[in-house]
């Protein structure tokens, strides 16, 4: 009896497996066609300086128009496209159209890019920025490029080297989710970042747990003391808001101060985007 239910088991196991391979493999052949037939799309989200409280930048966050399926947010293909291994071919169309949609924006401000671990630690990615400037017309320093802490874990020559000359084309860098990971001011002082990103964990804990409030004045002034700007992600409430400019904080982002919205919304004049 025992015998026969391990083998049970294991026609479960072999089919739920068979069943995520043809899920992955649908799902490959669902991405390839998104690329081709257009079905990505960019949201904007605002970066509000609050100094001057002035919008100072979008992020670029990715949406996937699914045909059957709708609107996806990059949680439901983001991790798929990396395992895959069309995260390049993703983070490519992504830099091109916003360069794109940046490059007429007025005021002249920045947007700023989401680039997967994988693009930049094996992909071409500095080859694929300067293309995306080359097609667009935006100037190097209008372009920011977000990178997780994951990214900078490898010592690898190779994402040194490729941060390095991002950096020589003049694209700001910047350090998302910092404290998620194996955060370590290090690689503040290593690599030549211009701005870090406060997880939103962090603000979502900073009224009511002083832990929370305690790590983010410490990155305030250490971030200071090297230089480097700081975001906090995902304000929500006015409590939250006013703490952050008490703290001294001087950008932040989030639901209170602007969703994500398409380029129409930020460009209503300027109709369709090319
Ligand atoms: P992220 O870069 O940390 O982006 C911030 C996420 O928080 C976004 O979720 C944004 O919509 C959400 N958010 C903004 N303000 C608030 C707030 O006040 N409250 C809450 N609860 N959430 C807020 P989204 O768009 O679902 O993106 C999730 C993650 O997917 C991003 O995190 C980023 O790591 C990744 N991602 C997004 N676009 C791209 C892309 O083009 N390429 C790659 N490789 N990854 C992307
Ligand atoms: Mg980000
Ligand atoms: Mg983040
Ligand atoms: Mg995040």
């Amino acid at each position: 009896a025992a015998k026969a239910k391990g083998r049970d088991r294991c026609e479960i196991f072999d089919r739920a497996l068979a069943d995520e391979n043809e899920q992955l493999l649908a799902l490959e052949g669902e991405l390839r066609e998104a690329l081709a037939a257009d079905q990505f799309v960019l949201h904007y989200q605002p970066l509000h300086d609050l100094t001057t409280e002035e919008i100072c930048g979008y992020e670029a966050l990715i949406r996937w128009q699914h045909p059957k399926r709708g609107l996806l947010m990059p949680g439901a293909f983001v991790p798929q496209a990396e395992a895959i291994g069309l995260i390049d071919a993703i983070g490519r169309w992504v830099l091109e159209r916003a360069a794109r949609d940046f490059v007429n924006v007025s005021g002249g401000l920045s947007v700023s890019v989401n680039v997967s671990p994988l693009h930049l630690a094996m992909g071409d990615l500095v080859a694929d920025v300067t293309e995306a400037l080359r097609l667009s017309g935006l100037p190097p320093d209008r372009l920011e490029i977000e990178f997780t802490e994951s990214a900078l874990l490898s010592e690898s020559c190779n994402v040194h080297a490729a941060l390095d000359a991002l950096r020589e084309l003049g694209v700001r860098l910047v350090v998302d989710d910092f404290g998620t990971g194996y955060s370590s001011l290090a690689y503040l002082v290593k690599f030549p970042f211009s701005k870090i990103k406060i997880d939103q964990s962090f603000i979502e804990d900073m009224t009511d747990d002083r832990r929370a409030h305690d790590v983010i004045r410490s990155i305030l002034n250490l971030s200071q003391a090297l230089g480097v700007t700081v975001i906090a992600e995902g304000v929500e409430t006015e409590a939250q808001l006013r703490q952050l400019v008490d703290d001294d904080c001087k950008a932040a982002q989030g639901y209170l101060l602007g969703r994500p919205e398409p380029i129409a919304r930020i460009r209503p004049d300027q109709g369709q985007p090319g």
